[in-house]
């Protein structure tokens, strides 16, 4: 039936007309499911389906709405049936009440009556079914066999009824149940608990226990809850009974176990509690007497709050407060005040309910005191290992060692926290402060460097230094030995380590701080692994002091050598660089330097040199020739030796030259040969002199050997025709001339060769020269038959030059030109000032003569050369003649054509005294050098 309530009540109206369709209007907006049946058929099936009411329609066609009506009240008998009924003669409505109906409504249908019928039978019908459910409900729990049930007659305790649950339990028949009282199912019946039972019933008391004995004779455990009951129509008491033997046997083993539990509980470390909401003790187990020395029966009834540390109350009172709004925290940890200060513990909480109630707390706490201390103890093991390693890493990374006792200042706080820390060094017996840190912040900056102490005169750092060991002071007012000075009044406890070198205390490391017992004895160990870091660090620091003085010697040594190495490899340089041979540096075949000299030679710089010698070879030396050389040279070089040889070379322009190539190996400290130098010397033109002095050796002897036979023939002719003394003389005396001007010619030529001969310049007018000459030879020009003419400028022709050699050289070309002209012919010396351009005198020497082959004219200014040896003369003439030339600066040149005549040209420069440096009295260049 509970479906009917949450369902919409289901109306059928039975119609095939008119008023069910009126009628299904009225209803509409109503919480009612409408179904229609037009026919006896769908009507019959549709109340099978069980609706909530049928409105009939009696004005219904397609069957007898009397005869249907029957067959619905018969079909489904508590189904009311609303007849809907076309008049209001009272014999129709008389019949359909007749046929089963439950109303009658008559025509015209109203809204309000329609619905207000409807509603009344559908109420009636939901009670009546509701009644109907209840009944059979009861019925049901009475008769369910799992519990048990008995109907008793309430005055006499006899058993009318037994379900068969009660049966079965009991072991007895239902019959044999009602020839039974209730007492006679008790173990141990006792009036008293009878007549309880009765009056209980009275007195409304519904619960009580009971020991009952089954057929079998098995006692059970029973409990029995009573309520009145109306029973076949009379007053009677329905018994519930439950079996709880198996209960009681539980709460027996429960109640066993929670004291084993406590039991336990008071034995464990753990200790456990339990709290009123406002933090009484309502329960505390034994292990407080170890965490923190409360015992359960002097605290029971007090509050909880003053067992834990003051510091950790407002977390304990928050946890407090979460358990007592029903959270079960993680769990947590809490200090609690023992003898020694405070334990640790590990807190675990709940709320303590009852019937979802929370009635008080309940804890457990387990002693973690011993875990924390060797944890903390682990976090000071690995601060102070951290801290060392920092230093140690500091020690690596720096060698200042300011910057590194300072950073061993700032890691020892952090495993020896105090209010200042210093640095102390000892000399001459005193102890000072080179570094500190806290003092700024007490405003002792000042104070900390004025700092002194007498060692002998402090008994703990006399201490110290005697036996090497760390010194702690918990409270300086207790050691008598304190020395008490203008900065260190506010100490009130002390550490210090000595600083160690080589077994030798040479300073300490001092902690300070302004309260007591700031310290104690693991500290001072710790603080000496700071102290020996801080030697460490000295060490270090004196030692590289030491190596940065070595290092700034050799460095200055090396400073110093280089310097000289530099300045001599200038001097080499500049050496190589004005040699006049060209020089080779080469290492291990690679040529490391060549100097201008060479490049000046052969044409090549640095930059094209390629390997050695063999860029150098001759068109006249084979590949294998050269490579035979210089396996030969480097094969000598090797030994250590020197080697040198004349070689045919070729300059990069392809012009070749004989050089004299010396090679010498270059060695190091070892003695063994790393490199070599090259020295090349253009050897062509000494070659060229030499040939020239063998050829002039040849010449000379030729030359005087004519005259000297000339004498020995009139020397001869003499003794044998003295009679013609007189023409021998004076052929004799002829030749001594001839042979006189050879020599001194010669000496020219030769004096010329060697470089000996000096200038002795001035300012001269060549005009006046060129007339003197002029002079001097008119007559032999004249002798001769020959016209010798004189070409000058107005103005006077100034030169700087020695006017013996101008007058030397005027007269050599005269006289040639005089010699080499026959007769009728003119001699012409010219002179042409300087132009501007050139700023060049000319002197020329022009005749009609019989003029020179071209094939010659390359020849005639060699010592010795004549065109034509019949001719009588020296051939040295033109020789010397340009050597005098070219010592002045100038150039001779000459034209010729031969059967026309000659023109010698000579160019003098006009330079002033100051420009003619080249050839001052005193200058190198005033002796002549071989070109
Ligand atoms: P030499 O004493 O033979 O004149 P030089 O050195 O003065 O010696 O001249 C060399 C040669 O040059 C002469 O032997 C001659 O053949 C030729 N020579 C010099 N001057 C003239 C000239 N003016 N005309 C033709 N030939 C000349």
């Amino acid at each position: 039936m509970a479906l009917s309530r949450s369902k919409p009540p289901r109306i059928l109206i039975v119609s095939d007309g008119q008023l069910g369709t009126e009628a299904a209007a009225l209803l509409t907006g109503l919480p009612y499911e409408l179904e229609f049946a037009p026919s006896r058929e769908i009507c019959l099936a549709a109340v099978v389906q069980r609706p909530q009411l049928v409105l009939l329609d009696f004005a219904l066609e397609s069957t007898d709405p009397l005869a249907l009506c029957l067959e619905i009240a018969s079909l489904a008998t508590d189904l009311p049936i609303l007849a809907i009924s076309p008049s209001g003669d009272d014999i129709t409505v008389e019949r359909a009440f007749g046929a089963g109906a439950d109303d009658v409504i008559l025509p015209p249908l109203r809204r309000i009556m329609l619905r207000q019928r409807v509603g009344r039978l559908i109420k009636e019908v939901d009670l009546a079914s509701r009644l109907r459910e209840q009944d059979r409900l009861n019925h049901q729990l009475f008769d369910q066999n799992n519990v048990l049930r008995l109907v008793i007659e309430p005055d006499s305790g006899a058993i009318l009824d037994a379900n068969p649950a009660a049966c079965h339990f009991y072991g007895y028949t239902r019959d044999s149940f009602r020839q039974k009282r209730l007492n006679d199912l008790d173990a141990q019946p006792t009036r008293q608990m009878m007549q309880r039972a009765f009056r209980a019933t009275a007195a409304r008391e519904t619960y009580f226990v009971f020991t009952h004995r089954l057929a079998s004779g098995e006692m059970r455990e029973i409990e029995m809850y009573c309520a009145p009951i109306e029973y076949m129509a009379r007053r009677a008491t329905q018994v519930v009974l439950h079996d709880i033997t198996q209960r009681k046997q539980i709460e027996l083993r429960l109640r066993e176990s929670e004291e084993r539990y406590l039991k336990i509980l008071e034995l464990s470390n753990d200790a456990v509690f339990t709290l009123s909401p406002d933090t009484t003790i309502t329960f505390l187990s034994q292990g407080f007497s170890t965490l923190a020395g409360a015992q359960a029966e002097e605290w029971l009834g007090r509050s909880f709050v003053p067992l834990i540390y003051f510091d950790d109350l407002p977390q304990a009172l928050s946890m407090f407060d979460k358990v007592l709004h029903g959270e079960v925290p993680p769990p947590f940890e809490l200090r609690f005040n023992s003898t020694e200060g405070f334990s640790y513990g590990e807190v675990i909480i709940n709320p303590q309910m009852d019937n979802r109630e929370v009635i008080g707390i309940w804890g457990a706490v387990r002693d973690v005191t011993k875990r924390r201390e060797a944890e903390q103890s682990e976090r000071e093991q690995r601060a102070l290992a951290e801290a060392l390693r920092d230093t140690a890493a500091a020690l690596n990374g720096t060698l200042n060692l300011d910057d590194l006792l300072g950073r061993i200042l700032v890691q020892v706080e952090r495993v020896v926290p105090s209010d200042t820390a210093n640095v102390m060094l000892i000399e001459n017996g005193f102890a000072r402060v080179v570094r500190s840190r806290g003092y700024a912040e007490r405003g002792l900056e000042d104070d900390v460097l004025e700092l002194r102490f007498d060692i002998e005169a402090t008994p703990n750092m006399k201490y110290m230094v005697e036996s090497g060991l760390p010194f702690v002071e918990p409270d300086v007012d207790q050691y008598e030995g304190w020395v008490v000075t203008g900065g260190t009044s506010w100490i009130r406890s002390h550490v210090a380590a000595p600083i160690l070198i080589s077994g030798q205390v040479i300073g300490f490391l001092n902690l300070d701080s302004a309260m007591v017992h700031a310290f104690s004895d693991i500290d001072a160990d710790r603080l000496m692994a700071f102290a020996d870091q801080a030697a460490t660090a000295i060490r270090n620091a004196e030692l590289f002091q030491a190596i940065s003085r070595q290092t700034e010697e050799l460095e200055r040594r090396v400073a110093e050598r280089t310097a000289q190495l530099e300045h001599e490899r200038a001097q080499l340089r500049t050496i190589l660089d004005s040699m006049n041979e060209g020089v080779i540096y080469d290492e291990r075949f690679e040529v490391r330097y060549i100097n201008r000299a060479l490049t000046e030679l052969v044409g090549y710089t640095m930059r094209e040199w390629k390997g050695y010698l063999e860029m150098l070879r001759s068109e006249s030396t084979s590949d294998g020739e050269m490579r035979r050389t210089l396996d030969s040279l480097y094969d000598t070089i090797a030994d250590g030796a020197y080697w040198s040889a004349d070689l045919r070379l070729r300059r990069k322009d392809g012009t070749e030259f004989d050089a004299s190539v010396t090679c010498s190996p270059v060695q190091n400290a070892e003695g063994v040969v790393i490199g070599a130098v090259t020295v090349i010397r253009d050897v062509s033109q000494e070659k060229a002199l030499q040939a020239q002095k063998q050829r002039f050796v040849a010449y000379a002897s030729h030359e005087l050997r004519t005259p000297i036979t000339n004498l020995k023939t009139r020397l001869y002719l003499m003794r044998r025709q003295p009679d013609h003394l007189s023409d021998h003389l004076e052929i004799l005396e002829e030749v001594t001339d001839r042979m006189k001007r050879l020599v001194e010619d010669m000496l020219d030529v030769s004096r010329f060769e060697r470089g000996v001969i000096s200038l002795q310049p001035v300012i001269l007018d060549v005009q006046a020269l060129a007339q003197s000459v002029a002079t001097v030879q008119t007559p032999e020009a004249e002798r001769k038959g020959l016209t010798l003419r004189l070409d000058l400028p107005p103005e006077p022709t100034m030169i700087y030059g020695d006017p013996e050699r101008i007058v030397q050289v005027i007269t050599n070309l005269v006289v040639n030109a005089i010699n080499y002209t026959p007769e009728g012919g003119e001699v012409m010396l010219a002179i042409r000032p300087a132009t501007l351009r050139d700023r060049f005198v000319t002197i020329d020497v022009k005749d009609t003569g019989i003029g020179i082959a071209p094939e010659h004219l390359q020849n005639i200014f060699q010592p010795f050369y004549r065109v034509d040896k019949r001719v009588e003369g020296t051939g040295l003439g033109l020789s010397i003649t340009q050597q005098i030339v070219e010592l002045h600066g100038g150039k001779i040149s000459v034209d010729s054509e031969p059967g026309v005549g000659s023109t010698f040209h000579v160019h003098l420069p006009t330079q002033s005294p100051e420009e003619m440096e080249p050839i001052s009295p005193m200058g190198p260049a005033n002796v002549l050098q071989p070109s």
